[in-house]
């Protein structure tokens, strides 16, 4: 069974780490996407996950309800927009715990599954994850990207040495075709043959965005926020008619890793 989840931050969260400021006019609100995106999960009766980032969630928390109350599972994109790999011990924890309560709180029920900003990773983040009571980690991307990649030990799910269960994203030779912002970029034919039976899709509710605003960065930033954004929900279309999507939550329960 294949599996949509969506990482929920501002549309200018991977220029988080850049210094790149974003002024009050640039700011756009994605609760109109985040509808579009819901809208396709009910038609198509995907079930799917949403890892949310604290800030986002503080900002948003109409949104956050919404989202709960349409029936998707919410997991934790950690408290802030950054990389979580040179970060201590401590700075991680509060990061991680402040990031899951701030969503707890806002709909009511426990947080299960986390993924890190930028695919990152840190050594001490199995055992924080643990430590607070969640279950599962799909903060692996097993190739390369525009923002990180790890490798692992398997790519379908598995568990670590302390029990948590990590969940990896979807990659073909290393390229991660997990990644709508990559998939838009090829032909539906050769979509078709990339992705796998068992395949973990993730996207950000900017990438549906055609009116997002004009910085001047890299062509590698400008490609990866601007290319082909009318191009994510006919692709969106075309992969529900290929797949089934389920939560993490749901794929985990029914390959018997959470009981
Ligand atoms: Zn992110």
């Amino acid at each position: 069974m294949s599996i949509f989840s969506v990482d929920v931050e501002e549309w200018h969260a991977p220029l988080s780490h850049r210094g790149i400021a974003i002024s009050a006019d640039q700011q756009r609100d994605l609760h109109p996407e985040i509808e579009k995106i819901l809208a396709l999960l009910k038609e198509f009766k995907h079930g799917a996950t949403f890892f949310i980032l604290g800030s986002y969630a503080r900002q948003h928390p109409k949104t956050v309800r919404l989202i709960s109350e349409s029936g998707f599972e919410i997991g934790s994109h950690y408290d802030e927009h950054v990389r979580i790999d040179g970060l201590s011990r401590d700075e991680l924890k509060n990061g991680v715990a402040s990031g899951v309560s701030t969503i707890e709180e806002l709909i009511g029920s426990k947080v299960l599954g986390f993924r890190a900003p930028f695919f990152s990773w840190n050594d001490h983040l199995p055992d924080i994850l643990k430590e607070l009571g969640l279950v599962y980690d799909s903060s692996t991307l097993p190739g390369f990207s525009f923002l990180g990649g790890r490798r692992t030990r398997s790519r379908a799910p598995h568990r670590l040495d302390n029990g948590i269960i990590e969940v990896p994203v979807s990659t073909f030779m290393g390229f991660p075709i997990s990644g709508i912002s990559y998939l838009k970029m090829l032909p539906f034919g050769l979509v078709c043959f990339l992705i796998p039976k068992d395949y973990v899709l993730y996207l950000h509710p900017r990438e549906t965005c055609q009116d997002l605003p004009r910085l001047n960065v890299s062509l590698k930033l400008r490609t990866l926020l601007y290319a082909r954004q009318d191009r994510t929900l006919p692709l969106l279309r075309g992969l529900s008619g290929l797949r089934q999507f389920q939560s993490m939550e749901a794929s985990l329960r029914s390959s018997g890793f959470i009981s």
